[in-house]
């Protein structure tokens, strides 16, 4: 059995209560860790640290973060095939998956925000004898709470910018998958990082992540995970007037219209809808296609879909591994069962999977796709988030557009269409934080990510991450 312990002040602690939670390797079902079931009492130690530490790692320059930064990238990039197995195994990604996608893209978290911090720069407005200029000053503590999707993708996405610009962090993962911010803890204290810079403290969101939103202390909240978490956030951090960045859930619509290249289409709709076990906030998981080429799309689709191997995430070929947990799987289950109830037809999958050997009691399940349910039924309206989706025609554009409208969520879609105009129109009404023209998930680290309606508050990436985690201070001087 491993213990993962804290990471406050530049030690690595064993949580006060002395209390450990399980860490269940979702392949196999085992429990292989304990993590400490952080409280208050850890976060008071991790405050006091970070508050010693403040004003001096706020005045280091940007060229000094940018190399601490820069180190824990390199350090990150050098370790790939340790941090790949060490994601695989806790959250039950391919390791294939964790070793070109997640470890790579926490390396260039890193990096990214090195460089953006270097170039980073604010405002001034001038009129005859008068100038303004606006400072950028760091936040001061700020809190980074993490879900288990992408866990150390995510999780540094959100350290990088806040680093960057000059904050102390109190960064909490996923309770159900904190081995690779353990693993970056070590790397954080191997490269010499002040102490009390970045603190690491693992357990509970309903503990010690919602002593992390209350306490005083911390300034800012940064939160990826679900919109009922957002909400929970938001109504604790409003009256204490903290700023808060919440990206939360998704249920994402994928226009497909008849003029599009039909075998990228299939092939790339697919992959939006079933990478990571359709365990990214940013899946498809609402495929409209139109009326003209539904047949044709459906049955492409589906054998596309059925000839996906789900196998042992360690395995070369697997291309879906295990759901991240028990009660995850049955969560997809269950709402495999709502598709039926509802009157959705099953084309393909549908059924949890046993495999063999070392993964006879893991959680996996078939891609499944439905067709046949209305847009306001629960399956089309509520957020699974695992490999389940659904097909429905649309007559035409107006039509792809309401249906694709039609729900609480925001994040993304994605349109896929030859016609240049069309891309261009229904791009502009989409009502989504990211839409993506005839490709998913191809990112550039300078844009806006986030998303609109009941799919959060706030904007990551470039920019909008350096703003987020400084304070704009205006000087007007009269000369
Ligand atoms: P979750 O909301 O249950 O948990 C996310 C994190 O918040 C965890 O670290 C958890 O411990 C913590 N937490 C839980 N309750 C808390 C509380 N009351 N106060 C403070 N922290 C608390 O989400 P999850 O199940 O880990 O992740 C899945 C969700 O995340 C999905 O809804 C998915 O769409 C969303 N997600 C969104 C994005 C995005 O960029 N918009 C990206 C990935 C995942």
């Amino acid at each position: 059995m491993i213990f993962f312990q804290n990471y406050i002040d530049g030690k690595f602690c064993a949580p006060v209560s002395g209390k450990y939670l399980d860490d269940v390797n979702p392949a196999t079902g085992q429990t292989y860790a304990q993590i400490p079931d952080s409280d208050a009492q850890d976060l008071a130690q991790a405050v006091a640290a970070a508050s010693r530490v403040q004003q001096a790692w706020a005045n280091t320059s940007p060229n000094q973060r940018a190399a601490f930064l820069l180190q824990i990238a390199d350090a990150i990039s050098q370790n790939l095939d340790e941090f790949a197995l060490a994601e695989c195994e806790d959250n039950g990604k391919p390791l294939e998956v964790a070793k070109s996608v997640d470890i790579p893209r926490a390396a260039l978290n890193f990096t990214f925000f090195a460089q953006a911090i270097t170039q980073f720069s604010s405002e001034s407005h001038a009129t005859p004898q008068v100038i303004n200029y606006t400072l950028r000053q760091p936040v001061g503590i700020v809190a980074c709470i993490s879900p288990w999707n992408l866990p150390l993708y995510l999780f540094t996405w959100k350290i990088a910018p806040a680093l960057a610009a000059g904050n102390c962090v109190i960064a909490k993962p996923s309770e159900i998958t904190p081995r690779t911010a353990y693993l970056l803890s070590k790397i954080v204290s191997e490269v010499g990082l002040p102490a009390g810079v970045l603190n690491i403290l693992h357990g509970l969101g309903s503990k010690i992540g919602s002593a992390m939103v209350a306490h005083p202390q911390i300034k800012a909240i940064s939160f990826t995970g679900g919109t009922a978490t957002g909400k929970a956030i938001a109504s604790i951090a409003a009256p204490m007037f903290k700023k808060v960045s919440l990206e939360l859930g998704g249920k994402n619509p994928a226009l497909v219209f008849a003029s599009c290249d039909f075998d990228t289409t299939v092939r790339e709709v697919a992959r939006a809808s079933f990478s990571n076990q359709g365990q990214i906030c940013l899946c498809s998981s609402r495929i409209y296609i139109e009326k003209s080429i539904y047949e044709q799309f459906k049955t492409a689709f589906v054998a596309k879909v059925k000839a996906l191997h789900v196998g042992d995430p360690l395995e070369n070929g697997s291309q879906l591994g295990a759901v991240v947990s028990e009660a995850h799987l049955e969560k997809i289950l269950s709402y495999i069962a709502l598709a039926k109830e509802e009157g959705g037809t099953l084309l393909c999958g549908g059924e949890r999977v046993y495999l063999g050997g070392r993964c006879a009691e893991g959680y996996f399940v078939q891609p499944t796709v439905f067709e046949n349910l209305p847009n306001h039924c629960r399956t089309n309206q509520e957020e699974i988030f695992g490999p389940v989706v659904t097909l429905q025609p649309f007559e035409n554009e107006a039509e792809a557009l309401a249906l694709a409208n039609d729900s609480t969520y925001g994040l993304a879609a994605s349109v896929w269409t030859s016609d240049l105009s069309q891309a261009h129109r229904v791009a502009e009404k989409l009502q989504t934080g990211i839409v993506w023209v005839n490709t998913w998930m191809l990112r550039d680290l300078r844009t806006p990510f986030g998303g609109a309606k009941h799919s959060g508050v706030g904007r990551e990436g470039g920019l909008e991450a350096l703003r987020f985690f400084t304070e704009a201070k205006n000087v007007c001087i009269r000369y």
